[in-house]
């Protein structure tokens, strides 16, 4: 992938692109963010314009060169993570690693390597590391991704150049669902939840999301303070284990997020909106927003999540009823 088709991180992109130009790329680079926020593809995108000999400051995407590095078949980048079932990257690996990056390329103007998550490498590996780091072995660059370079080693730290990738936009990820063939209304509701992160957007973009979607909007229409069973029923229908309440939460929120902005008169509603709330006055439905979030941290530190959400929608049909 061209750095041309990188969403959302555009001064990095010229950041990388000018240093291409002078030839003044760093040989080690720390790509710091959330998982899915586009490090890896900047990462790749990087190495195919080092590699693309069609053009100067970005891949031409169509030459051999560049065919091979997007299809992930490229014999000169070489990429570095955890072996199954093993937490930490081992000094075994990175001596592999050294070794091959001590090797002439294949074809490329330089080997490549991918270091993924930086922040597994324990003391003694990253140590091991240090001299390769500092001198690549036949001008190879080395990029390391992580979410947090503060857990690396201040020395390893010291001898990269830190780019700080944030979050990607709402917008951004809507985008980028869009152009891999999501349905524009689904995009929408996964970028409103997936906190700038890719991943997160794709895990949301799926069947069985609709389906929780639609069984909590059934719920919240029928919650009716007269009828505590219903509560009861809603309670036990929707949790589960802490992620999946988690995500019934935050399915919750995006919900009244919409409310607000319609009752508010923003703009339309995305999301299909339980009748009950979406006509509740304003200052109801932050109160509501409040418990949802309230719940939210609750759970997130462990609360019984079947309790949670009972004592949630008690509260929810109380101030709607
Ligand atoms: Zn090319």
């Amino acid at each position: 992938m061209p750095f041309a088709d990188i969403l959302g991180h555009d001064r990095i992109v010229d950041i990388l692109r000018r240093s291409i130009c002078t030839g003044k790329t760093a040989h080690a680079y720390i790509f710091e963010g959330i998982p899915g926020c586009g490090r890896r593809k900047t990462a790749v995108a990087l190495i195919q314009a080092l590699y693309c000999r069609e053009s100067q400051d970005d891949a031409c995407g169509v030459c051999s060169s560049c065919r091979k590095v997007s299809s992930g078949n490229h014999g000169d980048i070489h990429l570095v993570e955890p072996l199954p079932d093993k937490r930490d990257i081992s000094i075994a690996q990175l001596r592999e690693l050294q070794r091959e990056l001590a090797l002439r390329p294949y074809e490329a103007p330089r080997k490549a390597c991918i270091l993924e998550p930086a922040e597994r490498m324990n003391v003694s590996s990253a140590n091991s590391f240090l001299k390769t780091l500092e001198e690549p072995p036949g001008n190879a660059i080395i990029i390391m991704l992580t979410e947090n370079a503060d857990m690396l080693l201040p020395t390893i730290r010291s001898r990269c150049q830190l780019l700080r990738f944030s979050p990607l936009s709402e917008e951004c990820v809507r985008k980028l669902l869009e152009n891999n063939g999501v349905e524009s209304s689904v995009a929408a509701f996964a970028a409103q939840m997936a906190e700038g992160s890719m991943i997160k957007a794709v895990i949301m973009d799926n069947e069985a999301l609709s389906e929780r979607k639609a069984l909590l909007c059934q719920h919240l229409e029928q919650l009716d303070m007269r009828r505590i069973a219903s509560v009861f029923d809603a309670a036990e229908s929707l949790s589960g284990n802490r992620d999946e309440t988690l995500e019934i939460l935050d399915i919750m929120l995006s919900m009244v997020r919409d409310a607000v902005i319609t009752t508010s008169g923003c703009k339309s509603p995305q999301n299909r909106m339980p009748k009950g709330i979406g006509a509740l006055p304003l200052e109801k439905i932050i109160q509501i927003s409040e418990e949802i979030l309230n719940t939210r941290r609750a759970v997130q530190r462990n609360a019984n999540a079947k309790l949670a959400l009972d004592n949630l929608l008690m509260r929810i049909a109380a101030i709607a009823n």
